[in-house]
């Protein structure tokens, strides 16, 4: 089948076309080659069975100093088989005394044939050619007595029997090559076809998947190279599907956690218009509600950004920044958040803690992992942030007192906008956001994070490991 596209050819027919054009060189060699060796197989026995029967000829002759048509007769007379159609012998003019020819025999005319000219003048002659229907061969040679040329000896043959055999041997081959060509014409259309159709389902499935379709898959039909595209496009489909999964959660949590602050600004902000007389304190109250709401969408939205910029290649390149100042700066900062929960914060930080990332990365994932410390802390709990150095990596925990993750929640933690309790979260001001920026940042940076209860009592445990800085590690 001949498929053409819009000027394209179609892959199929390419291919159906360089195999026809293959195979048809190949039946054309097949035909003429082996038929071209056999004739000349047979020229060449034709020659040395016409020179031998000259030969004969001319031992019979031999001794004779001039040649008549009556001692030519004689010696000759005994002759049964020559082994070829027609004998003659000339003199040296060409004129014949001998003609083995019973009926239209020559004797006395003049034999005007080229071989024999050619004999007369010294030389030893010999044509052969094929007609389709007999291998027509002409010989002579000089008849010599004491290096004098007295005449020659021309020899004819029409062999059809040989011809017969070579032309049923042209026909079998043909034969042959016509199955075969059959054979293969259809073999390579049944390949070509089954060929272009996992192509083409492949572009079907490429084609579903670009306009959204992102659960088609393609078909894996055996181990070749095709099935191997076709796995590879699955499975890069499968990515595809997960983040677009993801993406999708993302923006519909995102306008969810956005539109909770808004309408609980909408709500106030009515209430304040709708409500004549408010006294200034409840006004008041209200306002402070209001700026709180906008406080927590200002954050959601820092997060938001953030994250965003995690997700983008744009990233700063990372240096060796010691964590030991950045941990007691971000322990400065949350020093009078934990003061008002009466949570006590300590720290220690061994001078080789040095990681191959920004101040700011340090910064973020220490401040995130310490206010949430904090957050879910009890009263009068503890928060304690140890970075030390451990086999060739800065390994910084965070280890708290306060009320623990369930076991459950521990593998989803650090997902987008998850979270254990999400009253409580909202109510210590959390975004849902803190976990993923850490994770994602300590990713991005060639480390690992993990979280595992803590030991001795309640509380929890996370773990933070990245890469330690050169020249960090061994001072
Ligand atoms: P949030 O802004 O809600 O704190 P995070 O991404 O920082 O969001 O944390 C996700 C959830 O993990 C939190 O809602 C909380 O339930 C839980 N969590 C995080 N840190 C702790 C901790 N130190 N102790 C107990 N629970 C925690």
């Amino acid at each position: 089948m001949v498929t053409i596209f819009k000027g394209r050819t179609s892959l199929q027919f390419k291919f159906g076309a360089s195999y026809i054009v293959i195979i048809l060189a190949v039946l054309v060699l097949l035909n003429s080659y082996p038929l071209l060796v056999s004739q000349n197989l047979v020229f060449r026995s034709k020659r040395t069975a016409m020179f031998n029967s000259v030969k004969v000829i001319e031992t019979s002759l031999s001794g004779l100093a001039r040649l008549t048509e009556e001692n030519v007769g004689q010696a000759l007379g005994g002759l049964r088989e020559t082994g070829v159609s027609r004998l003659l012998v000339t003199d040296t003019a060409g004129r014949i005394l001998y003609d083995s020819r019973e009926t239209g025999n020559a004797r006395g005319l003049y034999a005007f044939y080229t071989e024999v000219a050619q004999a007369l003048s010294g030389n030893d002659a010999f044509y052969c050619r094929y007609d389709s229907k007999a291998f027509i061969s002409r010989s002579a040679e000089p008849l010599v007595y004491h290096n004098q040329i007295i005449g020659a000896i021309y020899a004819y043959e029409y062999d059809t029997e040989q011809a017969e055999l070579l032309q049923s041997f042209q026909q079998n081959l043909m034969v042959i090559s016509a199955v075969i060509g059959v054979l293969v014409i259809l073999l390579s259309m049944l390949l070509s076809r089954l060929f272009t159709r996992q192509i083409s389902d492949l572009l079907q499935a490429i084609r579903s998947v670009r306009e959204g379709a992102y659960s088609r898959r393609a078909n894996v039909r055996g181990t070749d190279e095709i099935a191997q595209i076709a796995a590879e496009f699955n499975s890069l489909t499968d990515r595809l599907q997960t983040t677009e999964n993801a993406r999708r959660r993302f923006v519909s949590d995102a306008s969810h956690e956005l539109k909770t602050p808004l309408a609980g600004i909408r709500l106030l902000t009515d209430s304040i218009l709708q409500t004549e007389q408010m006294d200034p304190a409840t006004v008041r109250e209200f306002v402070t509600d209001i700026g709180q709401e906008a406080e927590r969408l200002s954050r959601i939205s820092e997060d938001l950004l953030r994250l965003t910029r995690l997700d983008s290649d744009a990233m700063e390149s990372p240096g060796a920044v010691p964590v030991g100042p950045v941990l007691e700066r971000v322990v400065r900062m949350l020093g009078m958040v934990a003061r008002e929960k009466e949570v006590s914060l300590s720290w220690e930080a061994d001078p080789q803690a040095v990681v191959l990332a920004t101040e700011d990365d340090v910064h973020q994932i220490l401040y995130n992992l310490m206010e949430n410390a904090i957050k879910y802390s009890s009263q009068m709990g503890f928060v304690h942030t140890i970075a030390s150095v451990e086999e060739q990596a800065v390994v910084i925990r965070v280890e708290d007192n306060g009320i623990g993750i369930p076991a459950e929640d521990m593998d989803h933690i650090f997902e987008r906008f998850y979270r254990v309790d999400k009253t409580r979260s909202r109510q210590v001001g959390g975004t849902g956001l803190g976990l993923s920026i850490v994770r994602d940042t300590v990713v991005r940076r060639g480390g690992t994070v993990s979280v595992s209860p803590r030991a001795a009592g309640r509380g929890s445990v996370f773990t933070v490991r990245l890469p330690l800085a050169e020249g960090g590690g061994d001072a």
